[in-house]
C-alpha cells in the first residue's frame, strides 16, 4: 500500500525522501489565495518520479456557495489547478466539499457542484480526477455528514467524481470511523485517497484540527483500519517535522498488509 504525507511545495521530492514516502501531496499555489498556479521547473522530474503525486486545491475554493463572487472564480480556479496538476503528473486533485451560506437551501449547493462539473466539461474537461474531500465543520456543508454526501453524489450523477476520505474530518464531523469505508463506498462506490489524520478536536466537535496519530483523540488503530480496509493510498496531513510525519507513516506501515 502506498503511504506518504502532505509536504511543502518547494522541493516535494526531497520531502518525500526525508519521510520515506511513496506518495506526496502539496499545493501548487497559496492555499489561502486566488492566484492561478504557475508552471513548475521540476514538472518533468515530478512526472518521471516513482513517487505518486496528489495536488490539494486552495482552501478558498467553494464551488457550492450562492455568492457568485466566490463561486464563479472557484470554478475557474479549480479547473486551472486540475490543468496544472496534470502538468506534474498528479493522480488527482483534492477539493473540499464546500458549503452554502446560512439560510440558503443546501440543494442549491449540490446544484452548484453540478454546474462546476458542467463548466469544466464545456471547457474540455478535468484532465485529472477531481477528488471531493469530506469536511469537518459547519451546518451548511455539502460533504460533512454522509446524508449530505449522498445527495451530493446524486447531484453529480453522470460525471466522473472521486472521493478523498479524511479521518480527522469524519471523526470531528460526527461520522463514526467504525465501518466507515463500507458506508462511504455504499454512497460513492469508491475511495480514491485517504487523508490519514489524528484529531485534536473530539468526536462531532466540528473542529478541523489535525494531530499526529498517537497524540490525538482518535484511536490510532482505527486510522490504520480505515486505511487498510479502503485499499486506497494514504496521505498523512499531520503536523510537526518530517520526523513526526515519518512516525505516522511508520505507524501505518507496521499495521498494513
Ligand atoms: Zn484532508
Amino acid at each position: 500500500m502506498r503511504i506518504g504525507a502532505h509536504v511543502d511545495a518547494t522541493d516535494p521530492l526531497a520531502e518525500a525522501k526525508a519521510r520515506g514516502a511513496d506518495v506526496i501531496q502539496f499545493f501548487l499555489a497559496d492555499p489561502q489565495g486566488w492566484k492561478a498556479p504557475k508552471p513548475r521547473e521540476d514538472a518533468g522530474a515530478l512526472r518521471d518520479s516513482d513517487v505518486d503525486i496528489y495536488i490539494h486545491s486552495p482552501y478558498v475554493i467553494n464551488v457550492a456557495t450562492g455568492n457568485n463572487r466566490i463561486r464563479i472564480p472557484s470554478r475557474k480556479l479549480l479547473l486551472a489547478h486540475a490543468r496544472a496538476a496534470a502538468e506534474v503528473g498528479a493522480k488527482g486533485l483534492i477539493v473540499h466539499g464546500g458549503h452554502v451560506n446560512a439560510g440558503d437551501d443546501i440543494e442549491s449547493g449540490f446544484d452548484n457542484w453540478r454546474k462546476a462539473f458542467a463548466y469544466a466539461e464545456a471547457e474540455g474537461g478535468f484532465p485529472v480526477p477531481v477528488l471531493i474531500e469530506n469536511t469537518a465543520g459547519g451546518d451548511n456543508a455539502c460533504a460533512r455528514r454522509f446524508d449530505m454526501l449522498a445527495r451530493l453524489w446524486a447531484a453529480l450523477d453522470g460525471y466522473e467524481v472521486g472521493l478523498c476520505l479524511d479521518t480527522c474530518h469524519a471523526f470531528a464531523g460526527g461520522e463514526d470511523l467504525v465501518g466507515i469505508v463500507d458506508r462511504v463506498k455504499g454512497i460513492t462506490g469508491r475511495i480514491d485517497l485517504i487523508h490519514a489524520n489524528g484529531s485534536k478536536g473530539g468526536f462531532d466537535s466540528g473542529q478541523d484540527r489535525h494531530e499526529n496519530f498517537l497524540r490525538g483523540e482518535i484511536d490510532p488503530e482505527l486510522i490504520s483500519e480505515v486505511v487498510s480496509s479502503s485499499g486506497a493510498p494514504a496521505v498523512c496531513e499531520t503536523p510537526g517535522s518530517a520526523e513526526d510525519q515519518a512516525a505516522d507513516i511508520a505507524y501505518l506501515r507496521e499495521r498494513l498488509p
